[in-house]
């Protein structure tokens, strides 16, 4: 297909996956497998050169480090590949799409993530649709960004979320429109799409020296829990909050625990627990404790996203006060202006 020469990277998954008798396991043979499956599609696919890892995970088990070597090995083979595949757990797949955004900023190809919820050699496989059409959409010469495609929808990758366990249309972008949908023809999304830009600007700093964690609000949740996890020390904290960004504060020690953390130099960013809309601490006088207590409401960006730039900011080696800035700024498209 119009000589593009496209770098697939297999990082695990359940589409190289085969039913053992512990449950879903990675198969023996994945090169094997795909080159059966991509041999009979013909003219139609671009070329392409398979890189499998050695050891191909469950994405459960990625880590901030795997994010950060999915990165070099593209920004290290960046020359020779018009465009790249990533095929990859669904679970954690937002989490890596983010990360590979805000590591390859000002991308010139694309990179396209992808996996599926039913393995490759199995009956009513939506493996062989999300793959040929994800290197397809990588060889289109249209896409300048990392991007999420599955069963039909081609998302950014840092406004994707995992919606669904069961459905094969697993993601959606809840605050962001599709790139394209993908039915007979491809339509794409022309306003949506990030623009060519006019240099790469890849960012890779060392990952996995940091700790980013979430706290989860729920009702009855007992103060004490916040203490025992800001005990821990963490550099970053993502607050779920409810709505549009309320906390519990009738008593008073969350938001005092949430200031002296701050003051501390943790970062302590609020999304919500609703997927869709911006989180605005401070619509309510439950939350407006927490601009006091210097939490930066995180808009629109997902969860998924707000932890990937938490690793990424603190990975470049900003102080605590540049990374509450930086977290607003947009690096690759995560959140609206
Ligand atoms: N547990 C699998 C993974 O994320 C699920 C999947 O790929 O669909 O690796």
């Amino acid at each position: 297909m119009n000589g593009k020469h496209i770098g697939l990277i297999y990082t695990g998954g359940t589409v190289g996956m085969t039913m053992t008798a512990q449950g879903y396991a990675p198969m023996q043979d994945f090169a094997g497998a795909l080159a059966q499956l991509l041999a009979s599609t013909g003219e139609t696919l671009p070329r392409y050169t398979l890189h499998a890892y050695p050891v191909p995970i469950d994405s459960a088990n990625a880590t901030p480090e795997d994010w950060r070597a999915i990165g070099g090995d593209i920004a290290a083979r960046y020359n020779d590949y018009d465009g790249f595949v990533v095929l990859h757990g669904t679970d954690t797949m937002a989490y890596t799409a983010a990360a590979l955004s805000f590591m390859l900023q000002g991308l010139r190809k694309p990179v396209i993530v992808t996996g599926s919820q039913i393995p490759l050699g199995a009956a009513r496989s939506d493996a062989p649709q999300n793959l040929i059409t994800a290197l397809q959409l990588a060889a289109s010469g249209r896409i300048n960004e990392v991007a999420v495609y599955f069963n039909q929808r081609l998302l950014r990758g840092n406004r994707t979320t995992k919606l669904s366990t069961e459905s094969l249309g697993a993601f959606d972008s809840p605050n962001y429109p599709r790139l394209a949908e993908v039915g007979i023809h491809a339509r794409f999304n022309e306003a949506a799409l990030l623009p060519r830009a006019a240099s790469e600007r890849f960012e890779l700093p060392a990952y996995g020296r940091h700790v980013v964690l979430p706290i989860r609000f729920v009702p009855g949740m007992p103060v004490a829990a916040v203490r025992a996890l800001l005990d821990l020390k963490p550099h970053a904290v993502v607050l779920q909050c409810y709505g549009a960004g309320s906390a519990p504060d009738r008593d008073p020690a969350l938001m005092e625990m949430l200031a002296r953390a701050n003051e501390a130099g943790v970062v302590l960013a609020a999304c919500s627990q609703s997927p869709h809309g911006q989180v605005a601490i401070g619509t309510y006088a439950a939350g407006a404790g927490m601009t006091a207590a210097g939490v930066v409401g995180a808009r629109d960006m997902t969860f998924e996203a707000i932890v990937a730039k938490l690793h990424h900011l603190l990975a470049t080696g900003l102080p605590p006060e540049s990374v509450r800035e930086a977290l607003l700024r947009e690096l690759s498209g995560e959140l609206t202006a």
